[in-house]
């Protein structure tokens, strides 16, 4: 086909700023292969990846294992719908619940749709076993929150952008300060029907912001005292991005000596999507136990994809190669390295003023006023010096490379982002 030729960058930019809408912003680069942490552009130049389409890639690009498991499944069966049994879906949801530790899973598709299905079962559990009075229901959020782009997910954002003239908005939430555990105390103890607490263990889209160390702890011990479900959006932290098996590890199977196993961070509702597919297909999941997932029935939920074959194969797949080559040690290990690399430089440094994160789920705060194009700029500058990352909310990079680097590779990376950031001091 003539449109499929080989195309120049230019072209392709070309191309889709005339057919495309406008609704994304990308870095200039064109890229038509990966490999492991590499890219390469359709000029032949080759990258680091250290964004990994924001966590989705965690187990690298195009992994033979899970390709292979896509490729065979595909071959064999791709849909049946959920009108029908397929042979795959039971075992990877056995897979999942107890590679996760917990009784049930809902397959769905993307990061927004397990979202919504998570605040569903929330409601539902809430009017049903908690016993408030219908539509009365309040989920609790936090401010700078990232829980997708559906109409109901935005209406309790506040970032104006994603929420403008996209109004009426959905009633039911209550935005109260993220990692302050005051503020929750409150909002519970004043109102009686709040049914949830959503929450994202480190707000990444926000500017990778890590909250005190209690946070989360304190913040689950609140909601058993409240009786509210605590409901942890790890779409973007799970699947050992930041050093463990999951951001809220709970009483889950990992093997990961860093696992803290601390119990009372378990989430009631554990939300996954992204690299639960290692970026193959789009699978997200909504994990709980019987008592809170018995609340829906047939015709409650659904998704013409979710829980498909490919999906269900290639979440399998994507699993065991997070517990057969150590990813949740890997990222811990190269997180820590990364960050005592970035902090030997920073007293150097006019222009970073900090880094932080945990594991690979990293971000440096670049020395500028928040409307400046500084880290737009620098992050240009180290795609020409062959690494790609991504400006986040203010003048924040975000770095989240896929968790199959070595730490050669690491080390290489940290050298690139040193000498690209010389370039910007003041
Ligand atoms: C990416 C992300 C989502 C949304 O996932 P999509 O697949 O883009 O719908 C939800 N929550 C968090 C924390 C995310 O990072």
């Amino acid at each position: 086909m003539a449109i499929l030729e080989t195309m120049t960058s230019k072209d392709v930019i070309a191309l889709e700023d005339k057919h495309g809408a406008h609704n994304y912003h990308p870095l200039p680069v064109v890229l038509n292969r990966g490999e492991g942490v590499f890219v390469w552009d359709v000029e032949g130049k080759k990258y680091y990846d250290f964004l990994s389409a924001y966590s989705a890639v965690n187990q690298g690009h195009c992994h033979p294992e899970i390709v292979g498991a896509m490729t065979k499944q595909a071959q064999t069966l791709t849909l049946t719908s959920r009108a029908f049994y397929n042979d795959v879906l039971g075992k990877y949801e056995k897979y999942a619940t107890e590679t996760f530790g917990f009784d049930k899973l809902l397959p769905m598709n993307t990061g927004a749709e397990a979202v919504e299905t998570a605040l569903k079962i929330c409601r539902k559990w809430a009017y049903e076993k908690k016993g408030i009075p219908e539509n009365q229901a309040e989920i609790v959020v936090c401010e700078n929150n990232f829980h997708g782009r559906t109409t109901t997910i935005i209406s309790f954002s506040n970032d104006p952008v994603a929420r403008k003239n996209f109004g009426p908005y959905t009633d039911g939430f209550l935005k109260i300060e993220y990692d302050n555990i005051k503020a929750l105390q409150e909002v519970l103890e004043q109102n009686k029907n709040i049914a949830g607490f959503l929450v994202e263990p480190i707000q990444g889209e926000a500017g990778v912001y890590v909250p005190s160390e209690n946070y989360l702890k304190d913040a689950k011990a609140l909601c058993v005292k409240h009786n509210v479900l605590f409901i942890a959006d790890e779409v973007q932290t799970g699947i050992a991005r930041t050093g463990r098996l999951l951001a809220t590890c709970g009483n889950c199977s990992c093997a990961d000596k860093h696992c803290s196993g601390t119990p009372e961070v378990k989430a009631d509702i554990l939300i996954l999507g992204k690299a639960l597919s290692g970026g193959a297909y789009p699978v997200s999941a909504v994990l709980a136990n019987d008592a809170i997932m018995g609340v829906i029935q047939p015709g409650n939920h659904g998704s013409t994809f979710g829980g498909n074959p490919i999906a269900a194969a290639v979440g399998i797949a994507a699993l065991e190669v997070i517990k057969n080559e150590n990813l949740a040690q890997n990222a811990f290990d190269l997180g820590e390295l990364f960050r005592a690399e970035l902090n030997k430089f920073i007293p150097t440094s006019s222009i970073v003023n900090a880094v932080r994160g945990k594991g690979l789920l990293n971000a440096i705060l670049i020395n500028d006023t928040e409307d400046s194009s500084t880290a737009w700029d620098i992050c240009m500058a180290l795609k020409e010096n062959g690494l790609l990352a991504k400006p986040t909310h203010g003048n924040i990079i975000r770095f989240a490379p896929p968790l199959v680097m070595t730490k050669e590779q690491l080390l290489d990376c940290v050298a690139i982002i040193t000498k690209t950031l010389k370039k910007f001091e003041k």
